[in-house]
């Protein structure tokens, strides 16, 4: 693919939304890959119990597979954990498996808590230029943990009716993370998906959306598509898959903007604050 700016530093991103079902997991996916393709090394953190980002991006992680887990309960370090993904250069992915479901309360015992996630990505000495954390549909520990260890968060956003509900919980946690735990987290970026261009609620909802947050929202809308939802059953993204169909284009566009967004955009104190 076409050539996209280095970072100078590592841009940690933290893909959230307390909602299930709303793209995060798509998002992650398919923007690392598609960031890769530019010629980027990038590596996905599956932070959801789930293991759906994993099982998306071909990756085994059947129990006994070293896993988050092991890094975020064990201190394991993260580079005995990281497997690449075949299919695409400079693509990396630290697994979940189901053990995670479990460390949500394994953690609340540890010390720090709230920033082993952090302290393992401090520790990693491979060079990348981006990590993308997938979240579960929850603000827990594992998503504090994600807060804590990025700079920016990605918000997808579902083209739906209630939108925007439930944000204002997600910007109040950002908030306090940033105040009291990582002072340069921000909302940097706020992705459409699921836009159904034939619908007038999507375009409403983009509308609403774009007037809340004019700086952070992506002009590129990911548009409902199937191929999108076929390929992680293929254990593959979209960008494999199907490389010319309308997703798998558009998440290179993502990529693009994301890349290519001015430093400094969504800085502390302009992310969306009483938005909503
Ligand atoms: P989350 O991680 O927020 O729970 P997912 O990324 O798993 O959400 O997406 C929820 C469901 O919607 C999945 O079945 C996924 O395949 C589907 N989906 C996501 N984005 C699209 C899209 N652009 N077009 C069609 N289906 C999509
Ligand atoms: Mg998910």
């Amino acid at each position: 693919g076409e050539g996209l700016p280095r970072p100078t530093a590592t841009r940690v991103i933290v893909v959230a939304n307390q909602k299930g079902g709303v793209g995060k997991t798509t998002t992650t996916v398919n923007l690392a890959a598609a960031l890769a393709l530019h010629g980027l090394r990038v590596l996905v953190v599956d932070l959801d119990p789930q293991g759906n980002a994993s099982t998306a991006l071909g990756i085994d992680h059947h129990a006994e597979v070293p896993s988050i887990y092991d890094v975020l309960v064990e201190g394991k370090p993260l580079a005995d954990v990281v497997q690449p993904v075949v299919d695409v250069e400079g693509l990396f992915c630290v697994p979940a498996t189901i053990d995670l479901a479990g460390a949500e309360i394994e953690l609340v015992s540890l010390v720090a808590r709230e920033s082993r996630l952090q302290r393992a990505i401090a520790a990693y000495e491979q060079p990348l230029d981006y990590i993308l954390i997938d979240c579960p549909p929850s603000l827990g520990l594992l998503t504090v943990n994600a807060l804590v260890a990025g700079q920016e968060v990605l918000i997808p956003i579902q083209c739906e009716y209630y939108a925007l509900e439930g944000l204002g919980q997600l910007l109040r946690n950002v908030e306090l993370v940033r105040a009291h735990l990582n002072p340069t987290l921000h909302v940097s970026t706020i992705l459409l998906t699921m836009y159904d261009a034939r619908t007038r609620l999507a375009a409403q909802v983009a509308e609403e959306v774009r007037t809340h947050f004019q700086q952070e929202v992506l002009q590129t809308a990911i548009p409902r598509s199937v191929r999108v939802s076929e390929a992680p059953s293929y254990g593959q993204t979209v960008l494999t898959y199907d490389p010319g169909s309308t997703g798998a284009l558009s998440y290179l566009e993502a990529a693009r903007e994301l890349a290519l967004r001015a430093v400094g955009l969504g800085q502390p104190g302009s992310a969306g604050q009483g938005a909503v």
